[in-house]
């Protein structure tokens, strides 16, 4: 059997070592999620469909022409002067960042959330469609008033209005004539406020020959066409996008292209600004506009794109991919040393090697309790992805290898491959920010009602400890937590020796990450910290060590961990 190797043993460093970039195992690549629309959809005709061009730059909220549009977390676009300014969000601390303690309430109705300032950025692809697409209506504006089009407002009337209300309308409707054919007369109307973004309009030609610039409507749609595809190109694959997916800083690429940086990186491919997001992208909203816009203006391509992709993941699925190693547990970001003597492991960790640098490591199931849908297998359903940082290869065979680890993930099949166990994956990922924040403002929210109504009643008892639990703010419970460190190593607790903390670095700052740094340097049973791999929630981790400084401070640790060692 091979063990891990004393935490306090770091490998000299070979010298100049170079490895290969370190490339995500298909295993973990996150299928294409549809897109909104049906890719079936035809497209929309120049002159048919002006009324439903001109809407697609609309904003929805000032009806005008999208100005500087910013696309929200829901997917959904408005101009950015037509968001509501930012004001203080209540219960939320993590990410104790000054743009995400700020919130603004969605002006869409059919959102209605509050989303985090620093989620409500300029995106940048429509910004520079919008503006090209002003450009090129401007420039089919003609100079003579020889193409006049009777342009009438139908606004929106709802089925509950009584007739007076619906007749009102009528009268506040707006009647203009304009000219350059529908698409440029529709245009011209929005940009004028007349035009509202819910109204439908009805044409009557006004030239003396009955034409009704059919042709000047194909011309322009063609040229728009043009403009608008070199855009709409992904900043990762140089192709079509297919699912556009906004970024917070404002970058748009396919859902799929992002999912894939997002698995080896947490910073955005074109400005490298932190992103913090799943690498599932799950429950992230695809941009609705950019949809809209791909499959209104070139739905075939769309198609042809969403086709050609499909083909491209059909090998390889369904495959156990995921070496495994059975031995210890290993924790996201921090350091695992192994010492690999097994003839077995020797081989995988000679392929891993020679591969993507990347295994698994789970845990011994050393009670054989059923894991899942897996049965009762010989190891822990959830282990964590391992990166080889350094590895020295002993001239009998054995090995010592530095690894860090780079992600969760759960075992949804396994297998044997010459004598150690392969696994199929799938990446266990925190909660959005917006989730995780919702989820401390209804905990921290619901558990002060229950304390004030416990202290009502039972005025000088203490209040329950999940209550008491429950009322810390996801900050505060990183800094007791903080503090019990600085507490701990005023006292000389051997476990924060100098050595250790050479190994495993400072505590970080960072919630998500600190657990996983505490676990590691706390001397407590795997099986213990084993639950950090479960939870997909930062608060949930915070209260799963600050439970166990609870523990530690009431001396009720179990036996065999006696405190004696702090
Ligand atoms: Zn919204
Ligand atoms: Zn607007
Ligand atoms: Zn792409
Ligand atoms: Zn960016």
């Amino acid at each position: 059997m091979n063990r891990q190797r004393r935490k306090d043993f770091l490998l000299p460093l070979g010298g100049e070592q170079s490895f290969e970039p370190p490339v995500p195992p298909q295993s973990l690549m996150v299928g294409n999620v549809p897109s909104q629309e049906s890719p079936e959809q035809v497209a929309l005709a120049a002159h048919r469909d002006a009324r439903q061009l001109v809407r697609l730059v609309q904003c929805p909220q000032c009806s005008r022409p999208l100005s500087a549009p910013a696309t929200l977390p829901c997917g959904h676009t408005v101009c950015r002067r037509c968001l509501p300014h930012p004001r203080p969000r209540a219960n939320i601390s993590y990410p104790n960042t000054p743009d995400r303690l700020f919130g603004l309430a969605c002006p869409l109705p059919q959102c209605g959330a509050e989303h985090a300032a620093a989620e409500c950025n300029v995106d940048v692809t429509l910004s520079k469609l919008v503006e090209l697409i002003k450009a090129e209506m401007t420039k089919h504006n003609p100079s003579t008033h020889a193409t006049p089009t009777q342009l009438e407002e139908i606004l929106q009337c709802d089925d509950s209005m009584a007739m007076e209300e619906k007749e009102k309308m009528r009268d506040i409707s707006n009647q203009r004539v304009l000219h350059g054919g529908r698409l440029v007369s529709t245009f011209t109307m929005a940009e004028i406020g007349e035009l509202q973004y819910g109204s439908d309009l009805v044409y009557h030609t006004l030239s003396s020959t009955g034409d009704d610039y059919q042709q000047l409507d194909n011309a322009l749609l063609d040229r728009l066409r043009e403009v608008a595809h070199k855009e709409l190109d992904c900043l990762v694959c140089y192709t079509l996008m297919m699912d556009p997916t906004t970024t917070s800083c404002g970058h748009t690429f396919c859902r799929r292209c992002l999912a894939r940086v997002m698995d080896h990186s947490s910073i955005c491919p074109v400005c490298r600004r932190d992103l913090h997001i799943p690498a599932s992208l799950q429950n992230k909203c695809s941009n609705a506009l950019l949809n809209s816009l791909l499959n209104g203006l070139c739905p075939d391509l769309v198609a042809a794109r969403a086709a050609a992709a499909e083909a491209e993941e059909q090998p390889g699925d369904d495959t156990l991919t995921t070496p495994l190693f059975v031995c210890t547990l290993a924790l996201p970001t921090m350091p695992t040393f192994l010492h690999v003597f097994e003839p077995r492991y020797r081989l995988m960790m000679r392929r891993c090697v020679e591969g993507n640098r990347q295994f698994g490591m789970v845990m011994y199931n050393r009670t054989s309790a059923p894991q899942g849908d897996l049965g009762p297998t010989q190891f822990l359903e959830y282990g964590t992805l391992l990166e080889i940082v350094n590895f020295e290869l002993l001239r009998d065979g054995r090995s010592f290898v530095e690894t860090r680890g780079v992600g969760r993930f759960r075992i949804c099949a396994h297998g044997m491959l010459d004598g150690y166990h392969v696994g199929r994956i799938e990446r266990v990922e925190d909660l959005s920010l917006a989730e995780e924040g919702e989820l401390e403002q209804r905990e921290t929210t619901s558990a002060q009602e229950l304390a004030d109504q416990f202290q009502r009643e039972n005025p000088d008892a203490a209040l329950p400890a999940d209550i008491a639990l429950n009322l810390h703010s996801t900050q505060n419970l990183l800094d007791s937590c903080m503090e019990f460190i600085r507490q701990m190593r005023q006292a000389s607790a051997p476990w924060l020796s100098a050595r250790i903390v050479s190994v495993y670095g400072e505590p970080p700052e960072d919630p998500a990450l600190f657990p996983y740094w505490f676990a590691s340097v706390l001397p407590i049973t795997e099986e213990e910290k084993y639950v950090l791999l479960r939870t997909n929630r930062v608060r949930e981790r915070l209260k799963i060590v600050y439970s166990w400084i609870g523990r530690i401070r009431g001396q009720r640790w179990p036996s065999g961990n006696a405190c004696s060692i702090l």
